[in-house]
């Protein structure tokens, strides 16, 4: 299973979103207020261990329900 990857920034240290300089240590572009996650070195939004536990968030949801279905049949 691949995790999908994050859209590969055209300029780095620029905002994406208006092409804003991006000073590094900034999480949020100055000019717009975009989230600059994964721009210029930055973390991305989505690791491995978000898409895991979000996963496992589901999967919880779906037992429950399925319990909940299994026990008013
Ligand atoms: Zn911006």
């Amino acid at each position: 299973m691949s995790v999908p990857q994050a859209v590969p920034e055209p300029v780095s240290g620029t905002c994406p979103l208006c092409d804003a300089p991006a000073p590094a240590g900034l999480d949020r572009c100055g000019s717009c207020g975009y989230a600059l996650a994964g721009v210029d070195g930055r973390p991305s939004a989505f690791s491995r261990a978000t898409l895991l536990w979000t996963s496992i968030g589901f999967f919880a949801v779906y037992l429950i329900t399925l319990a909940i279905v299994l026990a008013t049949r």
